[in-house]
């Protein structure tokens, strides 16, 4: 191996010390420009301007686990709800691969072009692990992304779903308070997700793709009831004769369910993302929901009902949280699952111990 010499040894000693001086004057400046952060008011005055760079902001302070930007937090979703527009609320669900994000990007680009402003969210059950998959892939939407008129934004991350759906919820406010028109927030199909979104969406639409005739073997009955629409992706090429009989089996199945408390007998459609077949009339089909819903009061009742679910899922989740993170609850549990594995005590006795705290 060569040596260096001397004289290059001191050049590259150099070297070092100018890109850490470097780095660390570009390091001093994003501190700078970090502590020069907007106050609440300029917050909500960007959201209420319209300017996605303060919208953003915003929601990554909802997302902050920061005690002090908790509050800041909240001070702005209560100024924002007072500019709450009446924007649709839309669910999306699916498997991974249906076609989610080609089907959004799609309806959301239709949409713009009618004039509307479109705002995308993702509530992602594995976001605690893979940091936010749906929607964090900066290639999938590439046209939506580019828009005006759109604003996506990734899953938040969380240690709970309940955490993660929570602050989706949030940001809708912040959405609204920014003159998005439509909401469109994508989950995948995994049951508590699906509760969640459904919790805040007025219009709930599942995704399927055809099958070989067992479109309604595997199919959960709980998102069949959720489900206001079932429309069936990729309905195109080969795929469009079994996506038509397809239609045929939810069509009849549906029937077989008890209407919805609105009356509302979900639909079914056909579509193709890649071909931008039957997108418009998923949207007529949406807006019929809304003038029929918004109309009778409904749509006011159901986002009354969905606070409530909020507001006790809320203190559900607080209170489980501050319980667990009491440094005397650690303990216990910590001994109270030994004694259970060294048959000490039992499961029930070992609950009560730890539960004997909560009045502590
Ligand atoms: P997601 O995981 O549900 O978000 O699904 P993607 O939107 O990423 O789509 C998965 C794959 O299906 C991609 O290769 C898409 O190009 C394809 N795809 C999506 N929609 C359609 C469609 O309507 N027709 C066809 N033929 N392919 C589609």
């Amino acid at each position: 191996m060569k040596t260096p010499n001397k004289k290059s040894a001191l050049k590259e000693k150099a070297g070092v010390v100018i890109s850490q001086n470097i780095s660390s004057q570009s390091i001093n400046r994003v501190k700078q420009k970090r502590r020069k952060k907007p106050s609440v008011e300029d917050l909500v005055a960007g959201i209420t301007q319209q300017d996605k760079v303060a919208l953003s902001r915003a929601i990554t302070l909802i997302e902050s686990t920061n005690p002090l930007h908790l509050e800041q937090a909240s001070e702005i979703i209560r100024r924002c709800l007072v500019f709450a527009n009446d924007a649709v609320r839309i669910g999306i669900t699916g498997v991974p691969g249906v076609g989610k994000s080609t089907f959004i990007e799609v309806l959301g680009k239709h949409l713009t072009a009618k004039g509307k402003k479109v705002a995308v969210l993702a509530v992602d059950p594995t976001s605690a692990i893979s940091k936010g998959s749906i929607l964090g892939d900066k290639t999938r939407m590439e046209d939506l992304v580019r828009d005006p008129n759109a604003f996506i934004r990734p899953s938040p991350a969380g240690s709970s779903l309940g955490g993660v759906a929570r602050k989706t919820k949030e940001a809708i406010v912040l959405c609204e308070a920014a003159g998005y028109d439509v909401i469109l927030i994508e989950t995948v199909g995994v049951g508590q997700s699906e509760i969640a979104v459904h919790s805040m969406t007025d219009f709930f639409l599942l995704l399927k793709l055809a099958g070989a005739g067992d479109e309604l073997q595997g199919i959960k009955r709980g998102i069949m009831e959720m489900a206001d629409a079932i429309v069936i992706n990729k309905a195109d090429g080969a795929n469009l004769t079994p996506a038509r009989h397809a239609k045929a089996a939810f069509s009849s199945a549906l029937h077989l369910f008890p209407p919805k408390d609105n009356g509302w007998i979900p639909k079914v459609a056909l579509c193709s993302s890649t071909e931008k077949t039957g997108i418009d009339s998923i949207w007529q089909m949406i807006e019929k929901y809304m003038s029929i819903n918004r109309a009778n009061a409904y749509i006011e009742k159901k986002r009354l009902e969905q606070d409530k679910f909020w507001f006790m899922r809320t203190i559900d989740e607080q209170l489980k949280l501050q319980f667990y993170n009491r440094k005397e609850v650690k303990e216990a549990l910590k001994k109270q699952l030994e004694a259970i594995e060294n048959k000490d005590v039992n499961p029930f006795e070992a609950a009560a111990r730890i539960l004997k705290l909560v009045q502590s």
